[in-house]
């Protein structure tokens, strides 16, 4: 999962990273709004400086009008809901800073360079040799002398003050399971090191153990962007189809093999929609939510799960939930089997609803519902 810049901030200001202070703006909510100041505007693609995102405004003038015009732009394709409006820093130079994962040498990988700011992309293709590559030995862990080898080779002087920055990140990277964390530019500044920018990615498959965090950025995600936040975040795949079953599985694999056999028994789905194998109560709420809100006049639900490492009685609770709170007056097959099967089918049966073990049996039924069979 992919985080605005506000977000990643915000972690790092948690983290004891230093970040400029600033406020988040919104076109409905223009408070924080001040000069001097640089307007920023919070997308989850980079580039942002280079396409007119990011500007500097002297006056609250200057500022209001710099606000006007981001929120009214598309960068890469995606509307800007929002703006960072920070304090203007006095840059002395510009660094680049990120640790991510080397997938080849599995292993986690600090990236640094002097010549960070906008350009580093072109930096990475013509002067390799401009950026440091230096793997963490994951047992070892982040050693003093790799932290200095950084500082050497960015060339600061504040051994100290740098040795303190870098543990941060790395351990920010660790416990919110990053895939990436990228400051660029990392500023030198006359009070010392700033993080200027932030890029932050979550590990998707870390959801399960990070739930708040997940929650948290997931919530401020959907009020700025609105539903779309959910299908594009989440771990849920929801595609619409020419159908009128509703199918809910619980990973892609067993997700095709019942559109198969939907079709097999003379149906039509819906919708392909999956969860990703990763699953909670919640997850298996906006399922449900994705599938009713996206495609009018479903005439039954095919629910297939298969629990693995999934919970049997997590999907139930999310499916009886779901339900409460929204009554359907159509048809409901939901089979499932595997981990916590009994506890979950006693959920489902002290909430009235009827579950399948047999697959053939559950798509043969939510086929004919459909056709308006008894
Ligand atoms: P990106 O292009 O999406 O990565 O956006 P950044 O947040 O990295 O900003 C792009 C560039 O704008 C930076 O490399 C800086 O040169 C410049 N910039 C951003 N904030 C400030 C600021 O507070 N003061 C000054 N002088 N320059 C800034
Ligand atoms: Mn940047």
């Amino acid at each position: 999962m992919k985080l605005y810049e506000f977000q990643g901030k915000a972690l790092f200001r948690e983290a004891g990273i230093p970040v400029p202070k600033g406020a988040v703006v919104t076109a409905s909510d223009r408070e924080g709004l001040f000069a001097p100041s640089a307007v920023k505007a919070q997308v989850l693609s980079g580039g942002r400086g280079k396409a007119g995102g990011v500007v500097l405004a002297d006056t609250p003038d200057d500022a209001a009008k710099a606000a006007d015009a981001i929120l009214s732009m598309e960068l890469k394709g995606e509307p800007v809901k929002a703006l960072l409006v920070e304090e203007k820093a006095n840059i002395v130079a510009e660094y680049y800073l990120a640790v991510t994962f080397d997938g080849e040498a599995r292993t986690p990988l600090f990236m640094a360079s002097a010549s960070g700011g906008m350009d580093i992309e072109s930096v990475a293709e013509h002067s390799p040799e401009k950026i440091l590559k230096l793997p963490v030995d994951p047992l070892w862990g982040l050693t003093d002398y790799k932290i200095r080898a950084m500082a050497d080779f960015l060339g600061y002087e504040d051994r100290k003050e740098f040795d303190g920055f870098v543990r941060k990140v790395w351990k920010l990277f660790r416990e919110k399971d990053a895939v990436l964390v990228e400051i660029n530019p990392l500023v030198v500044t006359d009070k010392g090191l700033l993080a200027l920018d932030a890029k932050v990615e979550i590990d998707d498959d870390a959801r399960p153990r990070r739930k708040q965090l997940f929650e948290a950025m997931l919530s401020e995600q959907r009020s700025l962007a609105g539903a779309e936040a959910e299908a594009d975040h989440g771990t849920i795949t929801y595609v619409p189809l020419e159908g009128d079953i509703g199918l809910i599985s619980d990973g892609a694999g067993t997700g095709m093999l019942t559109l198969d056999l939907i079709r097999d028994m003379g149906g039509e789905a819906a919708d392909f929609c999956e969860m990703g194998g990763l699953t909670s109560p919640e997850v298996m709420y906006d399922a449900m939510k994705e599938v009713f809100s996206g495609k009018p006049g479903i005439k039954s639900l095919l629910v297939v799960l298969i629990g693995g490492f999934n919970r049997m009685d997590e999907m139930a609770e999310g499916i009886v939930r779901y339900l409460r709170e929204h009554p359907v007056s159509i048809p409901l097959v939901v089979r499932l089997c595997g981990t916590m099967e009994e506890e979950g089918k006693t959920i489902m049966k002290e909430a009235g609803l009827p579950v399948y073990d047999d697959l053939r049996t559950a798509v043969a039924d939510a086929v004919r519902f459909a056709a308006g069979g008894e």
